[in-house]
């Protein structure tokens, strides 16, 4: 009876609709959230990277300018001129000791190298050491002689690797000698780590360290050295990089921006890198997992929350269906039937639990009322519209069954049964039409007993009838009809001691359509019966 007629997907659609479009919104601000955060992340990266190496460069040329200026003022020392002219390097190293020392302590100058034009040791104070000492040749001091120019590069020595300042030292135009003068790369890193407050480091070439420093000032950078990568030493750093990325300036690994500067020897090639970097997962991956991990989040409980729908929407499609087939007995006044699927199927929730009271409320009232009704509808066809024959209802009972059934509401449901005699011709030609009249009378008499005190059984023709099945369904009319061809059937009418009569009928069933008259009703049974008859009679036709 509960026939399922609604479509999940269609009960749902506007629920799915609106997933789809939240989905859609979500993904696109997550795009375009990515998307921007993409190119400002990339942005402040590149603004990063040019900035940071703009001030590395920066300061290496500052520290260049000071070096060059310090410098200046020792070259124009009248000492120094005066020791040169005497060729007297132990007068320079007296003089200018407590200058050296100075710069030693505090301004961290790692050497003072003084040479003799052309290409001889003049003197030299370093590290630890404030005793004059002759050095061999250098090949920057050479370039810078011969080139006659104040220059500032990086150059590996006999004591360490480090940025120094050479000034020629010169009288009227005339090349006495140079002072060459520099400071450790140690030195430089703590300069840049402390302007860039980042974290510095530096890397040199290892050939030119061994080619350079005496065996001792090799051997302590290869110690104090923390990686070694394609002839290049590390310092300070735990990290080895292509030579490829070196000369680029930049790497980033792991969230890490690295940035490196080249350390240009006087004749413009590197003899190693100097460089900072940056740790930049906080700043950029950091909102990225937050946004991602939300979205999950989001998506999940979004999936939940229209799977809940769903669920409710199924539910409330289930509870309507099972409503309107309540209310498809109620139409058709199937109360009792209403009465026992609603204690059947008596729901606990609390909405749908007192739509079923209501049904079941109402059903009540319109039984009383249809009851009503039913009684006046005998009451009025029993005024005088009997068949003498048949103890039956006469043809012009139909008039005020059409009329009472128009105050019925509108799907009133009822059946008809549409009888007739086969052959009945043939009763009357064999036994004479007394018999058959009786024959008529008797069948009147079993009509009534087949059917319920509410049924109206109306002879319709000389040897047709019709009986009206109020609030009768098709399967219970059909039942009816069958019950009745069968006791007609087993029927023997006795006309003498010794003959009996037998004879069958032919039955149409049908049932009231929303909207039909009671003439097309009529008119169906009578169909149906007549095709009971080219069946071969004896039969019952369901129209
Ligand atoms: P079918 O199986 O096709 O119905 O055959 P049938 O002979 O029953 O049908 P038909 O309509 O040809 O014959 C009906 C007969 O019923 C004709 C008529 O004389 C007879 N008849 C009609 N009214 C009465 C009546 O009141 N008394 C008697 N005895 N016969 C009647
Ligand atoms: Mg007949
Ligand atoms: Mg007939």
């Amino acid at each position: 009876m509960l026939k399922k007629t609604y479509n999940p997907i269609k009960c749902c659609k506007h629920i799915i609709c609106i997933s789809l479009g939240s989905m859609f919104i979500i993904s696109s601000s997550l795009f375009t959230f990515l998307l921007i955060q993409n190119k400002i992340e990339n942005k402040i990266k590149e603004t990063f990277k040019s900035n940071t190496y703009k001030t590395i460069k920066q300061n290496i040329l500052f520290l260049k300018k000071g070096l060059i200026a310090q410098a200046l003022t020792i070259v124009l020392n009248d000492n120094v001129l005066k020791a040169y002219k005497k060729d007297d390097p132990i007068y320079l190293y007296k003089k200018l000791k407590p200058i050296w020392e100075v710069l030693h302590n505090y301004f961290n100058i790692y050497e003072m190298h003084f040479f003799k034009y052309p290409l001889t040791n003049f003197l030299a104070f370093s590290t630890g050491s404030t005793k004059a000492f002759y050095a061999r040749v250098r090949a920057d001091i050479k370039f810078i002689e011969s080139s006659n120019k104040v220059a500032s590069y990086f150059f590996v020595c006999k004591k360490f690797a480090g940025l120094r300042a050479t000034f020629p030292i010169k009288v009227e135009n005339k090349i006495l000698g140079a002072l060459s003068y520099g400071v450790e790369m140690d030195f430089i890193k703590n300069v840049l780590n402390k302007n860039l407050n980042m974290p510095t480091f530096y890397i040199l070439n290892k050939t030119i360290l061994k080619q350079n420093l005496a065996a001792n000032s090799y051997q302590k950078y290869l110690s104090k050295a923390s990686k070694e990568k394609d002839n290049l030493l590390y310092f300070y750093i735990n990290q080895t990089f292509s030579l490829k990325d070196l000369k680029k300036g930049t790497k980033e690994i792991n969230s890490k921006i690295y940035i490196f500067y080249p350390l240009l020897d006087y004749k413009g090639k590197p003899i190693g890198y100097i460089g900072a970097y940056k740790n930049f997962f906080f700043l950029f991956r950091w909102s990225t997992y937050t946004f991602l991990l939300s979205f999950i989040i989001g998506t999940i409980s979004l999936a939940f929350l229209i799977f809940v729908l769903i669920r409710f929407n199924l539910y409330l499609g289930e509870k309507l269906e099972e409503t309107l087939s309540y209310l498809k007995l109620l139409k058709y006044g199937y109360f009792e039937e209403l009465a026992k699927v609603l204690e059947k199927n008596r729901s606990s929730d609390y909405i749908f639990g007192n739509i079923q009271k209501s049904i079941l409320e109402i059903s009540q009232n319109l039984k009383t009322y249809f009851n009503t009704l039913e009684k006046e509808l005998q009451l009025q066809i029993n005024k005088g519209k009997i068949d003498t024959l048949t103890k039956l209802y006469n043809r012009r009972v139909l008039e005020d069954l059409k009329n009472k059934l128009e105050k019925f509401p509108k799907d009133y449901p009822y059946s008809l049964i549409m009888l007739d005699i086969d052959h009945f011709k043939k009763i009357n030609d064999n036994y004479g039409h007394l018999i058959g009249d009786k024959v008529l009378a008797k069948l009147g008499e079993i009509i009534k007993n087949c059917i319920r005190q509410k049924d109206i059984p109306i002879r319709y023709g000389g040897e047709e009838f019709l009986i009206f099945l109020p609030k009768t369904s098709l399967e219970t009319a059909k039942s009816i009809a069958e019950r009745l061809r069968k006791t007609i059937e087993n029927l023997e009418i006795p006309i003498d001691k010794n003959n009996v009569i037998k004879f069958t009928v032919s039955l149409g069933v049908t049932h009231k359509k929303p909207g039909e008259t009671l003439k097309e009703v009529i008119k169906r049974a009578d169909k149906a019966l007549y095709i009971s008859k080219r069946r071969g009679r004896n039969k019952t036709t369901v129209l």
